[in-house]
């Protein structure tokens, strides 16, 4: 048993301490300590996956060979239809390097300027990968969508990315009028992570850590 009274950590492949907390609350329940990579190495893995699932699953295989822990990855982005899928897994860069959410906003508007309304339908995807070890050839995945549309202004100043210019489906404000509670209840991620965690109940990975 660890310092946190846990008998199975976890590492999760990412430097977000919002995501390392959101993700942390959910796997309390199943006795999980999640630890982030940055605990283990500095360098992080270049996505050169062409897809949300294969960015997650170098992500967590990288993770899990750092640290000899069990390895949670998750990949997302934005998937807009009028722009054939744009700017799907390069939507943290779509501006540039390095990468601004306002400016990734401003070239999203530019792009869909003079396209009506029902032609501005999205959707944010999520990737989870769970791997038991680095070589584990079976890893479990989880894949969550949230379907809306690009409005044609901003609006709210909650949540991160574009969540100012995506109207949820069934909702009349945008994303960054919701609250975390609210927007973790219907985002991609929080779709993902609730088929993800019962799934975990009876994981074989945790069988194969003996550390
Ligand atoms: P990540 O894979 O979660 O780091 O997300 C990559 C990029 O996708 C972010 O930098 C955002 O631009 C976009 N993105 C992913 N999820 C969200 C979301 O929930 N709201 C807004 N933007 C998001």
């Amino acid at each position: 048993m660890n310092k946190s009274g846990s008998n199975r950590r976890l590492v999760l492949a990412s430097r977000n301490a919002g995501k390392l907390a959101d993700f942390s609350l959910l796997f309390m329940p199943l006795n999980i300590e999640l630890v982030s990579v940055t605990e283990f190495t500095d360098v992080d893995v270049e996505e050169t996956g062409a897809t949300f699932i294969e960015n997650a699953l170098l992500k967590a295989r990288h993770a899990a060979a750092v640290s000899g822990l069990p390895a949670l990855a998750d990949d997302s982005g934005l998937v807009v239809d009028y722009l054939g899928g744009e700017p799907g897994i390069f939507s943290a860069r779509y501006a540039g390097e390095p990468g601004s959410d306002q400016g990734n906003n401003q070239k999203l508007l530019g792009k869909l300027s003079g396209v009506n309304s029902a032609d501005r339908s999205a959707h944010f995807h999520c990737s989870l990968a769970l791997l038991a070890s680095a070589e584990d050839p079976a890893p479990l995945i989880a894949e969550g969508r949230w379907r809306g549309r690009i409005a044609e202004q901003l609006a709210g100043s909650s949540g991160f990315g574009y969540d100012p210019l995506f109207l949820p489906e069934g909702l009349s404000g945008s994303a960054a009028e919701l609250s975390s509670a609210q927007k973790n209840s219907l985002s991609h991620r929080g779709q993902a992570l609730h088929q993800l965690v019962p799934a975990m109940a009876g994981w074989v990975g945790f069988d194969f850590y003996r550390g």
